[in-house]
C-alpha cells in the first residue's frame, strides 16, 4: 500500500496541501489496505494515521502496518476531537478533506473541535483518480472476481426454465456466485424479463422469465473488496422476429467500441463509436445511459465512458484502467438488449477479461 501512500502525496504537493483526511471507505481501504466498517485516515507528506475506535485496534495493526493507529473511544473522545489533537500534534494550518463523502453534520463536527485556527479546505476526487488506474495486485484481483462471475453465468444461463421467476434466478446466481468463492455479489443482481428488460435497472420481482423473451442479466461477484461487472441477454426458446437484429446491433456496437479503447482514446469518443452505430441503425432513442464505467473498489467509479456535456471535459484512457462496455437497446413494451463486458487498457490496446459466453446467432 505504500506507493499508493506516495502517489497521494505526490498530488497533495501538486495541489498544495499540507495533509488529507480521508473518509470514503473505499478510499481508506485503497490507501491503507484497513477493510473495517469504521475508520479515517489523516494522510500527510512524512505521516499516516488510521482513527479508529476499539474494536478495530488490532486489525487496523495487522492490516496497516504503515499506518500510526489513534483511538476514538466511545464514549470519550470522538473522531473530531482525535483529529483536533493530531492537527495539533502535527501543526497543521491548514486540512483538505473529501468534500463528497463528509455530510454536513460531520463537518460542523469537525470545524467545531479543530477551532478557527485551522482551515478545512475542500477538495474532490484526489485518491479517486489515483484509483482510476489499477497496480498489479488490484488486475489480479479483478480477474478472480470475473473469473467467479463468468463461471456462475455460464453455469446457470444455459439452465434456465420459463417458469422461473426473476427472483428465483437472482438466487440462483448469487449462490453460483458464493458457490464459487465470491464473498457477496457486488451489487443487486439484475434479472429483467420481458418488457421489464426495457427498464435498464429494472428490480426483480415474480415474473416469470417466460419464453421467447428477451432476459437482461446484470451481475458481479465481490472478491476481497473488488468488483466485478457483467450482461448477458439471453432467451429461453425461439426468439422473436426483432430480436436478432436488436441483438446483433448492440452486439456490433460493443465490438467497435472495444476496439477503440487504447491509451490516449477521449472516454466520450469511445462512447460515441457505440452510439454511432446504434443511431445509425435507427435505435438512438433506445440507449440512454453511458456506454460504460471504471470499476475497482467500486462498481461504478471512473473513468466514465459517456457523452460530455458542454465545458465538460472528457478523460484519456490510461493503461492499467478497467472499464465496462455495456451498451443496449431497450424498447418499451418489449424488452431489451445490453451486453456488458469488462475490458482491461493496456500499453498496446486492450484486453477483454470478461470471457463469459454469448448468445450468437443470425
Ligand atoms: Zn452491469
Ligand atoms: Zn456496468
Amino acid at each position: 500500500m505504500q506507493h499508493r501512500v506516495e502517489r497521494l502525496r505526490a498530488v497533495l504537493a501538486e495541489e498544495d496541501l499540507p495533509g488529507l483526511f480521508v473518509s470514503a471507505p473505499a478510499n481508506r481501504r485503497y490507501l491503507s489496505g484497513f477493510t473495517a466498517s469504521y475508520g479515517w485516515l489523516l494522510v500527510t507528506p512524512t505521516d499516516a494515521f488510521i482513527l479508529t475506535d476499539g474494536r478495530y485496534q488490532i486489525q487496523a495493526g495487522r492490516e496497516s502496518p504503515g499506518f500510526d493507529v489513534r483511538e476514538i473511544v466511545n464514549p470519550g473522545k470522538t473522531m473530531p476531537e482525535v483529529l483536533a489533537g493530531l492537527t495539533t500534534e502535527l501543526g497543521l494550518k491548514r486540512l483538505a478533506f473529501e468534500a463528497a463523502h463528509t455530510t454536513v453534520a460531520e463537518h460542523g463536527r469537525i470545524v467545531a473541535a479543530l477551532g478557527a485556527a485551522i482551515e478545512l479546505t475542500p477538495t474532490e476526487g484526489l485518491v479517486e483518480k489515483l484509483r482510476q488506474t489499477k497496480d498489479e495486485p488490484e488486475i489480479a484481483l479483478m480477474r478472480k472476481a470475473i473469473a467467479i462471475t463468468d463461471a456462475a453465468m455460464d453455469e446457470v444461463a444455459p439452465r434456465l426454465r420459463p417458469e422461473y421467476t426473476e427472483r428465483q434466478t437472482v438466487w440462483l446466481l448469487e449462490q453460483a456466485l458464493r458457490e464459487r468463492g465470491a464473498d457477496a455479489a457486488s451489487f443487486p443482481i439484475i434479472v429483467a424479463a420481458g418488457p421489464n428488460a426495457a427498464l435498464p435497472h429494472h428490480r426483480p420481482g415474480d415474473d416469470p422469465l417466460g419464453e421467447g423473451r428477451t432476459i437482461i442479466i446484470d451481475m458481479g461477484a465481490r472478491l476481497d473488496g473488488y468488483c466485478a461487472d457483467l450482461t448477458r441477454t439471453v432467451v429461453i426458446g425461439e426468439p422473436d422476429k426483432r430480436f436478432w437484429e436488436v441483438y446483433n446491433t448492440v452486439l456490433a456496437a460493443k465490438q467497435k467500441a472495444t476496439k477503440g479503447v487504447q491509451p490516449g482514446a477521449l472516454a466520450h469518443e469511445v462512447d460515441a463509436l457505440a452510439r454511432d452505430h446504434i443511431a445509425a441503425a435507427g435505435y438512438g432513442d433506445h440507449f440512454g445511459h453511458g456506454l460504460g464505467h471504471g470499476i475497482g473498489l467500486d462498481v461504478h467509479e471512473g473513468p466514465f465512458l459517456r457523452w460530455t456535456l458542454p465545458g465538460g471535459t472528457s478523460t484519456p484512457l490510461e493503461a492499467g484502467m478497467v472499464t465496462s462496455v455495456e451498451p443496449g437497446i431497450y424498447i418499451e413494451g418489449w424488452g431489451g438488449v445490453r451486453i456488458e463486458d469488462l475490458v482491461l487498457v493496456t500499453p498496446g490496446g486492450r484486453e477483454v477479461l470478461s470471457q463469459a459466453v454469448k448468445l450468437r446467432g443470425s
